[in-house]
């Protein structure tokens, strides 16, 4: 295979930046994206909707001014329970009896009702990431009693997992809220937290419709229930997080760097884009280097084929929100320049039988562009597909997405080594061809002469699956 990449190839795997109070500003969000940030996550949890929509606008008019497509994500709550309001912080001894109820009685006090019920004997209640740990002792549907296990303190608003419950996927008041935010401020993907099957996926979806839009749905892989369900999940959304905050929660630790590359080799294998979240350089949230060992992470995520890395609180309510991605942007480069460019990321093969056209398109574009020392490939594409479809097979250059949709534009930055470019609407075929040299000629990313491949569905505006691929030289 040649070696097409070079240290002037941009930067293949995609940065998501959460942004929260260190980040909200207009100055600062426009230093985030000129550093290298592709996507904003937005954490519903925190905030309220009219803060979200500033952020939001504040994104749009810096993207604006860059000349960039950024998506917005958003996280919902989702069906977690945290601690209702507590008048002060309480200790819980090691071996001390705790009351869970839904009434005057309870020392725990909930966000949200329905948990007694649900409870059984044995089961774990983790408080807090689970800094604080009880055993359900008792329970009759009423009322339970749990013994501290692991103590310590806990106050307000800090989050309960509950690893071996049934909790059933419920959409609560704040989330069909949060929804209708969503839908009304244009937000372009949805996350799905605490999603357990995709069952619940297809709840969300229909509450997300009859919201008004068809949001995409990234589904957050964060519970044990969800971890037994992966492949299920990933086939029915349209992204998936690797989010190891609460899944290192919900699983013991030492299983989720084994299960985060399972996600990775499942959502290659079928081409849904994942997203490695949480912790990654979480020393920069208080020092301007990271460790060793994050900056490995980091590097090894982008071994292991990750579309996207996220960082959360590093850019949300750290001191060095802009070193961070400055940081992380350096990392994923150097990593990508690893063995002649292509990282360690094993290529997938085609699906085999005949009646894959669009794969064996795709597939075969990749090899050609190979073959004949290409400098571009340029994915034509309405919705995304054909983008997604040339990502799965990771190109050693740049996959160009046309498309007259800004929308698409934005929702193809979670694709691997994904650049997007809006056209104006185009009819015909030969019309796809005219815009491709104008704007590469134009823009200087090409040369007059030099051959690029493109592929588009034909014909255009019948909705056919990735069908054609043209090897065009550029006129002279
Ligand atoms: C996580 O738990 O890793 C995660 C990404 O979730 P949150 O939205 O709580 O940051």
């Amino acid at each position: 295979m040649t070696s097409q990449a070079s240290a002037t190839t941009p930067r293949r795997a995609k940065i998501m930046a959460t942004l929260g109070p260190a980040s909200q500003q207009e100055d600062v969000i426009h230093q985030l994206l000129a550093v290298g940030v592709d996507i904003v996550r937005l954490n519903l949890a925190h905030g309220d909707h009219a803060q979200h929509r500033q952020t939001i606008e504040r994104v749009r008019a810096v993207a604006r001014v860059l000349d960039r497509h950024v998506p917005v994500i958003a996280d919902l709550v989702g069906p977690r329970y945290r601690l209702a309001s507590l008048p002060a912080p309480r200790v819980l001894k090691p071996g001390a009896l705790v009351i869970i109820s839904e009434g005057e009685d309870s020392e725990l006090p909930l966000t949200r009702a329905g948990l007694v019920q649900r409870l059984n004997v044995g089961e774990r209640l983790l408080i807090d990431n689970g800094a604080v740990e009880l055993s359900i002792e008792r329970s009759d549907g009423e009322r339970a009693e749990a013994r501290v296990i692991r103590g310590g303190a806990i106050g307000t608003g800090k989050g309960i997992n509950l690893p071996e419950t049934q909790l059933a996927f419920e959409i609560s008041a704040r989330d069909r809220a949060d929804i209708a935010f969503c839908v009304d401020a244009g937000v372009d993907l949805i996350g799905a937290s605490y999603v357990g099957s995709a069952d619940d996926l297809r709840l969300l979806r229909q509450q997300i419709a009859s919201a008004g839009a068809d949001v995409p749905v990234i589904s957050k892989i964060e519970r044990a229930a969800a971890a037994e369900h992966v492949a299920a999940i990933v086939a029915a959304s349209d992204a998936v997080m690797v989010a190891r905050g609460d899944l290192g929660v919900e699983l013991p630790l030492d299983e989720v760097p084994p299960l985060q590359k399972r996600i990775l080799d499942i959502g290659r294998a079928g081409g849904t884009p994942v997203i490695v979240a949480t912790d990654m350089l979480a020393s920069m949230i208080r020092e301007p280097r990271p460790t060793r060992a994050e900056v490995s992470d980091v590097a090894n995520a982008v071994f292991d084929g990750a579309d996207v890395l996220m960082l959360s609180g590093e850019t949300a309510i750290g001191r060095y929100p802009v070193e961070a991605v400055r940081m992380m942007a350096r990392i994923i480069l150097r990593a990508e320049q690893t063995d002649g460019g292509r990282a360690r990321v094993a290529p997938i093969a085609p699906p085999s039988g005949t009646s894959d056209v669009p794969n064996a398109v795709a597939a075969a574009a990749v090899r050609a562009a190979e073959l004949l020392e290409l400098r571009h490939i340029v994915a034509f594409t309405q919705t995304g597909s054909t983008a997604q479809l040339v990502a799965r097979y990771r190109p050693a250059i740049p996959i160009l997405a046309f498309t007259p949709d800004a929308a698409v534009a934005r929702r193809v930055q979670l694709l691997w080594g994904v650049e997007p470019l809006v056209v104006p609407p185009i009819r015909h075929e030969e019309d796809v061809i005219e815009q491709v040299e104008r704007d590469l000629l134009h823009s200087g990313r090409a040369r007059p002469g030099e051959v690029v491949i493109v592929l588009m569905s034909a014909p255009l505006g019948e909705r056919a699956p990735t069908n054609l691929l043209r090897v065009h030289r550029l006129h002279a």
